[in-house]
């Protein structure tokens, strides 16, 4: 029986791309489990298949084998309709590079997930919110190239956060920042993560930003284990 802040469950999940001769297992054995408020940083060396295990999470791609549960319903048997309506509902992604649209300012960018959302009543309101809430009250007009990186960073993350997710995915969030403005971007995942009641699951390379996780989980040779001394 899952506990009820269970939102996230992952139970056996293997993972091989290609078959035969070209055969490439990548995950086996995965299990997670993740409630609502958790943050988990997920580290392990390049093409150990951290991307792999984010991809599955965030429902853009399929595992071989086990099963997915999200707030305690199956999401093994949806098709691809289905799994993208609930990925656009649930799940806030945030990656390397921000992937703004250079025509369009940072308002408009952080509203374009709400536009296939049925129950988009509020969210220039809640863009509006969110901009300010991380400091970019003044730049709301401006376009990507107008913004710094660390700025433009912080509209890719309100424009995840715009439809309410259960769950934000952080794939290399602070790849491309300053130290500075790595630890400042991580300082904000982990507020907006407790503000807006949302697990945070971020795959990193600094152990900067893991160690400032809950949880430090390790991928090695395909198994997922808690790093040694993480909490
Ligand atoms: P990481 O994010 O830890 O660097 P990845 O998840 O990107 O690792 O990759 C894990 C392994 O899976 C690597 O050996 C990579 O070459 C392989 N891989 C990733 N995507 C594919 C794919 N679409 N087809 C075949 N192999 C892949």
């Amino acid at each position: 029986m899952d506990s009820p802040d269970t939102l996230l469950k992952l139970t056996d999940i293997e993972k091989i791309y290609g078959s035969g001769d070209a055969a490439t297992p990548v995950l086996s054995d995965i299990a997670l489990e993740v409630n609502t408020g958790d943050s988990i940083a997920i580290v392990g060396p390049s093409g150990c298949g951290k991307s792999t295990l984010l991809n599955l999470i965030g429902l853009l791609d399929t595992p071989t084998s086990g099963s997915i549960h999200f707030n305690g319903a199956a999401l093994d048997g949806f098709n691809e309709i289905e799994r993208a309506a609930f990925r656009n509902r649930s799940i806030g992604f945030v990656f390397q590079l921000h992937h703004l649209l250079p025509q369009c300012t940072a308002l408009e960018n952080v509203l374009v997930p709400s536009l296939v959302n049925s129950d988009r009543s509020n969210a220039p309101e809640r863009a509006t919110h969110l901009l300010e809430r991380v400091g970019l009250k003044d730049r709301m007009g401006s376009r990507p190239s107008q913004l710094s990186g660390g700025e433009r960073q912080r509209v890719a993350v309100v424009r995840a956060l715009i439809n309410r997710p259960k769950l934000l995915l952080a794939d290399e969030p602070t790849g491309a920042l300053s130290e500075e403005g790595s630890a400042s971007l991580t300082g904000l995942l982990l507020e907006l993560s407790a503000e807006e009641k949302m697990a945070l699951i971020v795959v990193t390379h600094a152990n900067a930003v893991a160690q400032k996780m809950d949880t430090v989980l390790e991928l090695r040779n395909g198994k997922l284990a808690l790093q040694d001394g993480s909490r």
